[in-house]
């Protein structure tokens, strides 16, 4: 099984979510109406939900001494994912994040980086042994660029570790993205930060435009500028996706899925988890064809839709027999 690895590495984080009518005021204490906790971060949402669908999943990540990383560290070891490349670092905090949402549905929220502030390029050396006998290894930008920038050429230094990059949350500066770009095999991203990658390219500045032909022009600058990435795919929410390859183009894989959505909060880390799960569990055959691809994207879009239907993060992903049995 450890030749089907998958490892993610990125922060973890404890969501902390207050409900109140209306946002505080400078200076104000007021009554709320709600409370609620959930594991969070990126990169622990990915790996869970991998290992939900019954993935072998490693985690680089940091976690703090304090009762959040506890609780954090048993929520990996409920979902047998291997902790060994996990450091608990003494004396800081945890990755929070402190949420206030108003009955409008509008929100305040502070995100302290906490433990996930103190990696360094040595905890990725230290993982090099897990990274090297991975088939991929996932990275997000919730992370310092040059951790994951460091992850990414290591994993790129053997040729059987396939690297998937969600740059997400997308930085204000692109030409750190442009740079993780030259390790990257396979990219993932939302519209929004399709278009961002495509603005580098000054014809597309501006140009939101989201149809088949749009995407291809768009994609062709991006596959020109980045001559390690072979796949890339774009979610567009209840949509479905499109994915575009360096060899085929683009082909729209239409969401057929009719759920009743209730909270897509995490979504896109729910697709990335099924998606690099699929991946890997197909990966004993000759080779990633145009259909391979297409299957692996519609099954981890079934995950995902799935996973719209309850609220939250981690506690909305399916497990893979909550798969099988899901009426749509
Ligand atoms: P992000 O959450 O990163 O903005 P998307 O909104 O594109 O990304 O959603 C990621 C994936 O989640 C989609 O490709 C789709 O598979 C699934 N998804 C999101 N919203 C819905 C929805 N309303 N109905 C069904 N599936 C959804």
């Amino acid at each position: 099984m450890n030749d089907r690895l998958i490892t993610v590495v990125g922060g973890s984080n404890w969501d902390m979510f207050t409900y109140t009518k209306e946002l505080p005021k400078a200076g104000e204490t007021i009554k709320g109406t709600d409370f609620k906790t959930s594991f969070g971060g990126k990169a622990s949402n990915q790996c869970v939900q991998a290992a939900l669908l019954g993935s072998k999943c490693s985690i680089i990540t940091k976690l703090s001494q304090d009762i959040f990383g506890q609780n954090i560290l048993k929520n990996y070891k409920d979902h047998n994912v291997d902790c060994s490349n996990i450091t608990i670092v003494p004396d800081v905090p945890s990755g929070i994040a402190t949420i206030i949402v108003d009955s409008h549905g509008e929100n305040e929220i502070i995100i302290v980086g906490g433990s996930n502030a103190t990696f360094t390029t040595t905890d990725i050396d230290n993982a090099k042994p897990t990274i090297d006998k991975s088939l991929l290894l996932l990275c997000q930008l919730e992370i310092a660029d040059e951790i994951n920038l460091y992850a990414l050429k290591l994993a790129k230094l053997n040729k059987k570790t396939k690297t998937i990059l969600n740059p997400s949350p997308m930085p204000k500066d692109l030409n750190l993205v442009k740079e993780l770009l030259e390790y990257v095999d396979i990219l993932v991203v939302n519209k929004h930060e399709f278009n961002d990658l495509a603005a580098f390219d000054e014809q597309h500045k501006g140009n939101q435009n989201t149809d088949l032909k749009h995407m291809e022009e768009k994609s062709k600058s991006i596959f020109s500028r980045h001559t390690q990435l072979n796949v890339l795919i774009v979610t567009l929410g209840s949509k479905g996706q499109v994915l575009i390859t360096r060899s085929n183009g683009c082909t729209m894989i239409e969401s057929n899925i009719n759920v009743v959505a209730v909270d897509t909060t995490g979504a896109g880390d729910s697709f990335l988890g099924s998606l690099a799960h699929y991946l890997v569990e197909s990966s004993n055959e000759p080779e990633y064809t145009n259909q391979k691809w297409v299957d692996c994207i519609k099954k981890a879009s079934k995950v995902a839709a799935i996973s719209v239907t309850k609220y939250g993060t981690q506690t909305s992903y399916p497990s893979i027999k909550q798969v099988e049995d899901f009426k749509f």
